[in-house]
């Protein structure tokens, strides 16, 4: 009955969906989990009528051509670039820490001879990775990378992922460069914004297709059987020969039987104050206090007019597949890398079936790369 199942409808999930049905004139079926599309892009009002992201803050950011331009068929933009701070003994610093940031933390006179000697030494707009600035052997810029590793860096990333920043990939970090501008924004790309009313409209307008049908609130395992004594795959028991993409974690299709695959979850508490800004920021850091990471204040991020605000606090811990629990980042390093690819083989008996998404790939994708990677895969099933 269906060509194609997508199992997800967050970015991955939809984007690919959408590519199937409209480019392959595939039916798809898109089983989602949830109650709501979206994945853990969703956003919605809350009971005060504030528009939150109810799974972290997502902003979109991209130097992708073609992304910008696909995604833009489904929304318009509210573009603004993104700034965070960090709380650090009361202050509020730029983050990444740049070169107003310098000047902010060593004074106007100190600031301009360093400033001078990080632009010699990386050149001017160069973005320089944490564990890369501490191997400098020149003693100031080592002290500008002890300072930039204590107070930004250690005490997030030790609450974020229980692990001190050289212990995990260093990509990670490098997501948050040390960047020698004067440039205040989070991210560096040429479009940076919001969905002009939201995210879940995007995804509404992308699911929209006659050939795309979604189910919410199915678990996917509870209709879709792999068969490993046949390798085939049955939906609601018959046979099903179309094709599969698969954007949960991999290891449940398989009961875990090789222990769970390590992700971080966050608990986030939300709080309605009547009061009509709470920390004059989108997103603050809480770099070296707190049990949480960060605080965002929607209204800055999405723009929109209030009375109240409504903030969100967030607090990692490990995900254990309790019920309930939401995975949201693969923590990947050689051991569990190697596990993943455990069961990522052990897929590769169902004709094609393929994983997709920071889950099912357990990879650590922005939005933009997400929606590239789901379309390209689903370019790439044109024949199958
Ligand atoms: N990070 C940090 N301090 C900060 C910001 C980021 O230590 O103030 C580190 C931390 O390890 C984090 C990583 O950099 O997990 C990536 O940060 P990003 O803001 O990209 O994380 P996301 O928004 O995807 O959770």
């Amino acid at each position: 009955m269906y060509d194609a199942i997508v199992i997800g409808s967050g970015i991955a999930g939809a984007a690919a969906a959408r590519i199937l049905a409209e480019e392959q004139e595939k039916s798809v079926l898109v089983l989602e989990k949830k109650a709501h599309i979206g994945g853990n892009c969703y956003d919605e009002e809350d009971h005060y009528g504030v528009l939150i992201h109810r799974y972290g803050p997502h902003i979109f950011h991209t130097n992708d051509e073609e992304v910008y331009a696909w995604l833009s068929r489904f929304t318009d933009w509210y573009a603004f670039g993104h700034e965070v701070v960090a709380k650090v003994d009361g202050e509020l610093i730029p983050v990444p820490f740049n070169l107003n940031t310098l000047k902010q933390v060593y004074g106007e006179e100190k600031a301009a001879a360093l400033e001078k000697k990080l632009t010699d030494t990386f050149g001017e707009g160069a973005r320089v990775p944490i564990l890369k600035l501490r191997q400098q052997q020149d003693p100031e810029i080592q002290a500008i990378a002890d300072y930039v590793y204590e107070n930004i860096f250690l005490r997030y990333t030790m609450k974020q992922w229980g692990q001190k920043p050289e212990e995990i990939d260093p990509a990670v970090t490098g997501r948050v460069p040390v960047v020698i501008s004067h440039d205040n924004r989070y991210f560096g790309d040429k479009y940076q914004g919001m969905p002009l009313d939201g995210y879940t409209p995007m995804f509404e307008k992308m699911l929209d297709h006659p050939l795309i049908e979604v189910r919410i609130g199915v678990d996917a395992r509870e209709v879709l059987e792999l068969s490993e004594e046949t390798g085939k795959v049955l939906l609601h028991g018959e046979e099903f020969t179309g094709s599969i993409i698969y954007t949960g974690p991999v290891d449940e299709l398989f009961g875990c039987r090789f222990g769970r695959l390590p992700y971080r979850s966050l608990r986030f508490d939300f709080e309605h104050l009547n009061i009509p800004d709470y920390q004059g920021h989108s997103v603050v850091n809480y770099t070296v206090s707190e049990d949480f990471t960060r605080i965002t204040e929607f209204k800055h991020l999405t723009g929109q007019k209030t009375e109240g605000t409504t903030i969100v606090r967030e607090y990692p811990f490990a995900y254990t597949g309790a019920e309930g629990e939401i995975p949201y980042y693969a923590i990947m390093n050689p051991e569990n890398n190697k596990l993943y690819e455990k069961y990522a083989a052990l897929t590769e008996q169902f004709y094609d079936f393929h994983l997709l998404g920071r889950l099912a790939e357990y990879k650590y994708y922005n939005i933009d790369a997400m929606a590239a990677k789901a379309i390209a895969l689903a370019r790439s099933l044109a024949n199958s």
